[in-house]
């Protein structure tokens, strides 16, 4: 006689909760297999991000991290590039109009290989065929990027490489470029903002500056400057497939405290006093600035524009805290001691002038 097997226990909402995370992180990680990029070698899109991983790239450097499994972000802007751009170019003349096309820039120094989103001629003054078209680059960003673009009008210095390149690349192929567009579309809301410039020679000359400069970081990729701050404190580097030949053997991606490796000497130590310093200093400045500011519009509640920008001043009520006067008063009246806690150990950095050097102190 075969006993039945037991039925399996009914799951609970916290499992159900888990199963789905486990199949969303899954797709994900599915995701990036099946879009797979070679990190280590340079592509448009890194001509602007950070110099010292771009460095790595050129010099032919070996990954030493896998990079992060899940490119949740880097999806989810694919899948929006995916939905509009096919959109747009139909709404902007089909006909006219290209969307993610293979280019190669042809520098002095390399090849640097690239996929613009979205070139048209439908903006051309003329259907001449030598009219310069309008590559557009879609930048789908969160919120916080979003109003950094929509209150200072400017592109994100990686973005307008990125895009500028393209743009070359494509007249160097014998289709010439007269607009350069960032299209910034923001995740949360679906707002956009469009920033456009004119491809000169100017803007031409500063591409190949930027891809000069990196070249000449490749011949010894490890004076290359650290364009992000680290692990735990820049996604780039969490992500970052030299993490640990740029921050030492210590680095794990999403923690910070590896930045200590960079203070290896003296000379190291006192770089780093001096550039804490510059920033405090200059944290301190913007400070006393931003609070005469805040008194200069302590009376303007409302919303107000200039034709090019609108500004929005609101006040909050501070929200509520505990009254730490009114606790100690309580428990000094019950006759409970009161509770002591230690604050974070603070950091003091001083920085001074060196001492001049002397016969039995000479220089270092
Ligand atoms: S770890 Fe960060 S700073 Fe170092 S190369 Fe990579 S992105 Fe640049």
């Amino acid at each position: 006689m075969t006993t039945a097997a037991a039925p399996p226990a009914p799951l609970t909402a916290a499992q159900v909760s888990a199963r789905i995370e486990a199949a969303v992180s899954q797709t994900f990680r599915d995701c990036a297999l099946e879009n797979p990029h070679d990190p280590a070698t340079l592509s448009m899109s890194g001509l602007g991000a950070c110099a010292r991983r771009g460095a790595y790239q050129i010099a032919r450097y070996a990954p030493t991290n896998p990079g992060a499994p899940e490119k949740r972000a880097a999806d989810l802007g694919t899948a929006i590039h995916a939905w509009l751009l096919p959109r747009l170019a139909t709404t902007l003349g089909g006909r006219w109009t290209s969307i993610e096309r293979d280019v190669v820039l042809t520098t002095a120094h390399g090849r640097i290989p690239g996929t613009f989103d979205l070139d048209t001629l439908a903006l051309a003054q003329s259907e001449d065929a030598d009219a310069g078209s309008t590559l557009v680059d879609v930048k789908s960003v969160n919120r916080g990027r979003f109003d950094r673009v929509m209150a200072t009008g400017e592109i994100f210095p990686e973005h307008f490489t990125q895009n500028l390149g393209y743009a070359v690349a494509k007249t160097q192929q014998g289709r010439p470029v007269q607009w350069a567009a960032w299209l910034y579309l923001c995740r949360d809301t679906g707002r956009t903002r469009t920033l456009t410039l004119e491809v000169t020679d100017e803007l031409t000359a500063l591409l190949h500056a930027r891809v000069a400069l990196l070249y000449s970081y490749a011949l010894h990729p490890e004076f290359a400057p650290r364009e992000e701050r680290g692990p735990g404190l820049s996604v780039v580097c969490d992500g970052c497939v030299f993490l640990t030949r740029c921050y030492g053997p210590t680095a794990v991606p999403g923690q910070s405290g590896a930045q200590s490796s960079l203070a290896a000497s003296d000379p190291d130590v006192v770089d780093g006093a001096r550039r804490f310093t510059e920033a405090r200093e200059a944290r301190l400045q913007w400070e006393r600035i931003e609070k005469f500011w805040a008194l200069v519009l302590a009376d303007s509640a409302g919303i107000y524009t200039d034709g090019e920008h609108s500004a929005a001043i609101g006040y909050h009520r501070g929200a509520s805290r505990p009254d730490q006067a009114a606790m100690r008063q309580l428990l000094e009246q019950h006759g409970i001691p009161v509770p002591y806690t230690r604050n974070r150990p603070t950091m003091t950095v001083t920085l001074n002038a060196a001492a001049p050097p002397t016969e039995e102190n000479p220089a270092p």
